[in-house]
């Protein structure tokens, strides 16, 4: 029996909206995506105050991801 692994790396654009499961302290859970890397630089959209988040911190915590106001599949 062969079993396979899937790792799934999250196709995250430039000024996507990532919907977050936890909140910012301010309550908003939408973040424009500023930067991509080994690191994300997003800007909370409710307070504009911007965090550097690694990315597989990142990816554990969005719900979804939106892309010129449509819901994408990444
Ligand atoms: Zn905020």
């Amino acid at each position: 029996m062969v079993s396979y692994i899937m790792v799934k790396i999250m196709d995250i654009k430039l000024n996507d909206i990532l919907v977050m499961k936890k909140e910012h302290p301010c309550g908003g859970k939408d973040f424009l995506v500023l930067r991509v890397g080994m690191d994300f630089r997003v800007r909370c959209v409710k307070c504009n105050r911007e965090v550097m988040v690694p990315r597989q911190k990142i990816e554990k915590n969005i719900k979804k991801v939106l892309r010129d106001g449509e819901q994408v599949n990444v």
